[in-house]
């Protein structure tokens, strides 16, 4: 067969209806696989040196695959686009994760809280096993290929060291990731390519991400990179609040960790409408004020402070550090206490930015798309994964999305390129 990615002189058109997918992160890999599995010619690019690079490095603290709660909840981490997202993991949803990744030879158990990890809690074994299967069922992998757009004639255009490369498909699916860890490859170059192009855009931002505050220099000195827990926090956002309770991490620069990023989209959007976000810290989420009244009405004796709010509260170390941080000039009543330790005012300035960030928020509009995921703009082009504009905070929910999106994106674009070819 004459290799379909030539240099600046286009070859003739290959006898298989083709399907290139631009980006080889877990979406790109999964509309391979569908494309593949379909009966296409599958090419697939990626402007870096090896595919996979943000997907090892999420292996890195233990690989969370997905979420072993009831589907309904998990359909709701992805609000406000849970009814957008339910259509893909309709298609392919936690179960059917868990039951692809044993298919790849590759056992998953559930953690403790629920969240899915492979048994070796490792990416670089997947990943390697996928790709071999991929490559094995026919998959053409193009590395150091970064698209840079299309050309006059429509065709797809690459950067290469040798010169520029160019294709034409029968359809293309686009997985190029979003914003986040730039130098893993996804680096979000794509959006002004798309811009120009008049699709619905959303601007792109940090998501599952610290934010900025200032501490004490003791609070630093002492409790930097402790964890806080159990703790609530809630925050008010044109008058609707979100609640959310877990734990954070007390950093140099502010507090992160998954609380947090539960939190992120509510932060983000009150961080943006003002200068900064006064949220509200409960150290003690599961009692009621008047349980713990009754508690802080019991005489201190000749105990100091901590000693006795430890003894009635539980609460003592980064816990009591920050009610003295937050909390001063500390109330004398039991009622006004127990309220001033579930009602801690903390003031967030801005989120750190996004190329630390987990993920990234906003991207291709889903009104941009029509059911299959294909441009309105641009037809023959699907989309998939964390380009697409979706969020949800860690769990797994991430890597869920992004292969549901895939699976749906590069089943498409096989129906539109055998539609185009008969
Ligand atoms: C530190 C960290 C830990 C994480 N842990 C988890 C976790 O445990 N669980 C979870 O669910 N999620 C986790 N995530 C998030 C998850 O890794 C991403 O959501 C997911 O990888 C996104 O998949 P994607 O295929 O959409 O994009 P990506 O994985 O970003 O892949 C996009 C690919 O496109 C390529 N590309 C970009 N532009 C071009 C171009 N112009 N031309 C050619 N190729 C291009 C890139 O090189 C890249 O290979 C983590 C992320 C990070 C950073």
């Amino acid at each position: 067969m004459t290799h379909p990615v030539s240099g600046p002189e286009q070859t003739s058109a290959p006898p298989t209806p083709t399907v290139a997918v631009v980006g080889g992160g877990p979406a790109g890999l999964m509309a391979a696989e569908a494309a593949c599995a379909a009966g296409m010619t599958v090419h697939l690019f990626d402007a870096k040196g090896s595919v996979g690079r943000k997907l090892l490095i999420a292996g890195k603290g233990g690989l969370n695959l997905t979420h072993s709660e009831p589907s309904e909840r998990f359909r709701e981490r992805y609000a406000p686009r849970q009814d957008d997202v339910a259509r893909w993991l309709r298609v392919f949803d936690a179960d059917a994760l868990r039951a692809w990744a044993a298919e790849l030879g590759v056992p998953t158990m559930v953690g403790s809280s629920g969240r899915v990890f492979p048994v070796d809690l490792k990416a670089a074994p997947l990943l390697r096993g996928w790709v071999r299967r991929l490559k094995s069922q026919g998959v053409h992998f193009h590395v150091h290929h970064r698209w840079t757009g299309w050309a006059v004639d429509g065709s797809l255009q690459f950067d290469h060291e040798h010169g520029p490369r160019h294709m034409t498909p029968a359809a293309t699916v686009l997985a190029v990731g979003g914003a986040s860890w730039p130098v893993l490859g996804s680096d979000g170059a794509w959006y002004p390519l798309l811009a120009a192009l008049g699709v619905g855009l959303q601007p792109l931002q940090p998501a599952n991400v610290g934010f900025h505050c200032t501490w004490s220099p003791f609070l630093l000195e002492r409790f930097s990179g402790a964890a806080v827990k159990p703790v609530a926090m809630s925050v008010t956002v044109d008058g609707a609040r979100t609640s959310r309770q877990g734990e954070f991490v007390l950093t140099d620069y502010g507090i992160e960790g998954s609380l947090v990023y539960a939190l992120g989209r509510p932060l983000r959007g009150a961080v943006a409408a003002g200068a900064a976000v006064t949220c509200t810290i409960d150290l003690m989420p599961n009692e009621s004020i008047d349980t713990l009244a009754n508690r802080l009405a019991k005489p201190r004796g000749s105990r100091s402070f901590g000693e006795w709010l430890r003894r009635q509260t539980g609460i003592g170390g980064v816990r009591a550090a920050l009610l003295h941080e937050l909390g001063r000039p500390m109330p004398a009543g039991p009622t006004e206490l127990a309220q001033r330790i579930k009602h801690l005012p903390l003031r967030l300035t801005a989120p750190r930015p996004i190329e630390e960030a987990i993920s990234t928020a906003g991207g291709v509009r889903f009104d941009a798309m029509d059911d299959d995921s294909m441009l309105m703009q641009r037809p023959g082009v699907f989309c998939a994964g964390e380009m697409i504009d979706w969020e949800a905070p860690t769990g797994g929910y991430l890597l869920t999305a992004c292969m549901a999106s895939g699976l749906v994106a590069g089943r498409a674009a096989a129906r539109h390129a055998r539609q185009a070819a008969a």
